[in-house]
């Protein structure tokens, strides 16, 4: 067990390992030694483009060396701290910080690890709030999510889930979620115009609020961008009009910005965009720059204080998660935050995002491609069998994983979501590097489909 060579690794990461979302019995290991900026290294010594920001985690590269030396300082003094009525100084600065960037009114931060994790927090804060507010409101127990919604992989998380391909199968174990049609820009409903759009799935969303808001305790949603539904982008407003809603119908706003946070949408919280405050928000994956696991719930006020009272009152959020608050992940996320600061990272964004752009105008018009999507550094290129019906290919011909396999041969890795191409880069890419992947994806779905 000492020495192994890298046909031992294959081997045992064949054979040991068990990969997610990842069919083991076809698995072809990508082992990735190191990495430096937006380059990953494999065993072999072979680099690739870090497409997908490792799945949509890294922000300012890899190995960035401010994150990297303030975990190791961290390091010299404590590496882990529980969150269960203790603390940490690097914990609690990063709590300040948050609550400065955060959306106006979020003013208390819940710790966890994951971006599931994240959500669990809030669909159960939600629920404990309605019961032991001042004016209590017990029934409101249910929630409301959208068609093809992606919250994580727990049960909570996945009951308000929507991907029937992920979903289905653990139906027994869920709680009923009331649902409305994802607000997707691409596959319209018939006779909608582009500029109705927002109006036409708020209506929808109206309809279920005006039935059922007695009994909701909150709306979940992934603002703008519905990451794994393939990166399903909302039309303009739907967000703000989500929010007008919610506060009519007295529901809570659960905002999952799980994917969508720390700048990819060219704002440091998506919700900014339409100057919006949820009632809850998740963050995870790029709070740490992609570095350790470590989320965040933010709540406001209001929540805050229903959950206070004597111990005897059992107001308590009696939730926890071991590792929740990680002075390291904290130290990680701190110098992320620094690191947007010192580098202008979201003031360079708007000429990556376009440089990207320019590219995606270029594919939308090679044949099969039958949209091409794009908020700030998150782009899709969606390959449909007829452009003109959108019709899908057979899923099981897999051409978006064919059109990333070629990527590979090219030295950029990306992931794609069924037929649907990503490309959400670090927002430390470089525009050479973004070239090199628009190219490797553009010259992936000639040799694919063409
Ligand atoms: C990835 C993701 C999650 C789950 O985060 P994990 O850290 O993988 O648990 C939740 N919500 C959204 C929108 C995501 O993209």
């Amino acid at each position: 067990m000492t020495t192994c060579n890298s046909r031992d690794l294959l081997e045992w990461d064949r054979t040991l390992v068990w990969h997610a979302f990842t069919q083991m019995a076809e698995y072809e290991p990508l082992v990735i030694q190191r990495a430096e900026g937006c380059v990953l290294v494999d065993i072999e010594g072979r680099p690739y483009i870090d497409g997908v920001s490792s799945l949509w985690c890294n922000i300012h590269g890899h190995r960035h060396p401010k994150i990297d030396a303030a975990i190791r300082r961290q390091l010299d003094q404590v590496a882990h701290v529980t969150n269960l009525g203790a603390s940490n100084p690097t914990t609690i600065r990063l709590a300040r910080r948050l609550v400065d960037i955060a959306p106006p009114g979020l003013s208390h931060v819940f710790f966890s690890d994951d971006g599931a994790t994240a959500v669990e927090v809030a669909i159960k804060m939600a629920l404990q709030y309605w019961r032991q507010r001042s004016d209590p409101r017990p029934e409101k127990t249910a929630y409301l999510a959208l068609g093809q919604a992606y919250h994580g992989d727990t049960l909570g998380a996945v009951s308000v889930g929507g991907i029937e391909q992920f979903h289905a199968i653990f139906r027994p174990l869920l709680f009923e979620a009331l649902r409305v049609p994802a607000p997707d820009s691409y596959r319209t409903p018939p006779g909608v115009p582009a500029e109705g759009l927002a109006a036409h799935y708020l209506a929808e969303m109206e309809r279920v609020l005006a039935e059922h808001h007695d009994g909701l305790a909150a709306v979940v949603i992934e603002p703008l961008v519905q990451g794994a539904a393939g990166m399903i982008m909302h039309p303009p407003g739907y967000l703000r009009g989500v929010r007008e809603l919610t506060r009519r119908y007295n529901v809570l706003l659960i905002a999952d910005e799980v994917a969508v946070g720390f700048g990819r949408t060219g704002k440091m919280f998506a919700c900014e965009h339409e100057d919006v405050t949820p009632d809850l928000l998740c963050i995870a994956k790029g709070l740490t720059g992609g570095y350790l696991p470590m989320a965040a719930t933010l709540a406001t006020d209001e929540i805050w204080r229903a959950f206070l009272g004597s111990h005897a009152e059992s107001k308590t959020f009696f939730h926890g998660h071991t590792y929740g608050g990680n002075p390291l992940g904290a130290a990680a996320a701190l110098a992320t935050l620094d690191v947007f600061a010192e580098e202008g990272t979201l003031e360079k964004l708007p000429a990556k995002a376009a440089r990207l752009g320019e590219h995606l105008d270029r594919i939308a018009r090679l044949p099969h491609v039958g949209d091409v999507r794009q908020r700030g550094l998150i782009a899709a290129v969606e390959l449909v069998r007829d452009p003109a019906t959108k019709e899908p290919f057979p899923w099981q011909e897999r051409r978006g994983q064919r059109v990333c396999d070629y990527a590979m041969t090219e030295g950029v890795w990306i992931r794609p979501l069924g037929d649907v191409i990503v490309i959400m880069p670090p927002l430390a890419i470089r525009p050479d590097q973004i070239d090199r992947i628009a190219g490797a994806v553009e010259r992936g779905i000639e040799k694919v489909v063409g």
